[in-house]
């Protein structure tokens, strides 16, 4: 079985615990789907991060990858968390044009840089620090949670469904990335048109809570390596895909190896 690797996670490595799921029939296809996923990779759950970091991760790692955006990450922490100042304090307070110097390798950084120190003067201000904010994602409700993360400048729900998952560890948090949209609606596990929220309604109704946050980090890293974007591994015959037999294939043509969104297939 692979490693789990390191910039899979949009979350880092950290605050995962590797569980066993117990076998048994699945409930649902969705549920089918993770257990399968759990033999091809890692079986973990997640939670117990720091939510104030993770959020800060999590924009850093918006529209890049994990791995330009984690020298941005540890450039950040040298600078700015120095430990004997709250880290969220100490950004709020920052000069965002320094910031942004610290964090150029994720890029667009002077978006993301005006983001962070936004969301630092926030947790500032509703919170006093990060430890307060910490315990608010922690012990919340997740609805609150989830809402007043909403609330913050940058902050969309794919982001906070992370903070959710991997500070608050959540049960039954699905993060729906650009991977996992494509892939529930290719292989039905949701509808060919629905949008990034009705993905995870659906997978959240279908997958039980515990084996969600592992779901999500499983589906991303599938996703990279089989049901890529132009080309899913089934365009090379039915047994070159783990999963062909629990999937429906929507825009998928295998006899004219085309492909095109499930949302077009579907209005056609
Ligand atoms: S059968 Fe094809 S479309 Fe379905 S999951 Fe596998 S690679 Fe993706």
């Amino acid at each position: 079985m692979p490693e789990e690797p390191r910039e899979n996670i949009s979350g880092g490595e950290d605050g995962s615990v590797e569980v066993a799921f117990a076998p048994g029939e699945a409930g649902t296809r969705a549920e089918a789907v993770v257990d399968e996923l759990g033999g091809l990779y890692w079986q973990k759950t997640y939670g117990g991060k720091d939510a104030f970091e993770s959020l800060v991760r999590t924009i850093l790692s918006q529209n890049t990858s994990d791995v330009a955006s984690q020298p941005a990450h540890d450039a950040l922490m040298e600078r700015y968390d120095s430990g004997s100042e709250d880290l969220a304090v100490a950004l709020a307070e920052a000069e965002q044009s320094e910031l942004a110097e610290t964090i150029s390798s994720a890029g667009l950084y002077n978006q993301k840089s005006e983001m962070i120190v936004g969301a630092a003067e926030r947790v500032r201000e509703e919170y006093g620090g990060r430890e307060e904010f910490d315990a608010f994602v922690r012990e919340g409700d997740p609805d609150a949670v989830r809402e007043a993360l909403l609330d913050i400048h940058g902050v969309g729900p794919k982001t906070a469904d992370c903070v959710l998952l991997f500070a608050g560890g959540r049960d039954g948090v699905f993060p729906v990335d650009t991977h996992v949209h494509r892939i529930a609606r290719r292989m039905g596990l949701a509808p060919a048109d629905a949008d990034h929220e009705t993905v995870r309604e659906h997978l959240e109704a279908d997958v039980p809570g515990p084996k969600c946050g592992f779901g999500h980090t499983a589906m991303i890293q599938f996703g990279r390596e089989y049901c890529t974007a132009r080309k899913p591994a089934c365009l090379d015959g039915p047994e070159a895909c783990p999963l062909y037999d629990l999937c429906d294939r929507v825009g998928v043509d295998e006899v004219e190896e085309a492909v095109v969104d499930p949302a077009d297939a579907a209005a056609e």
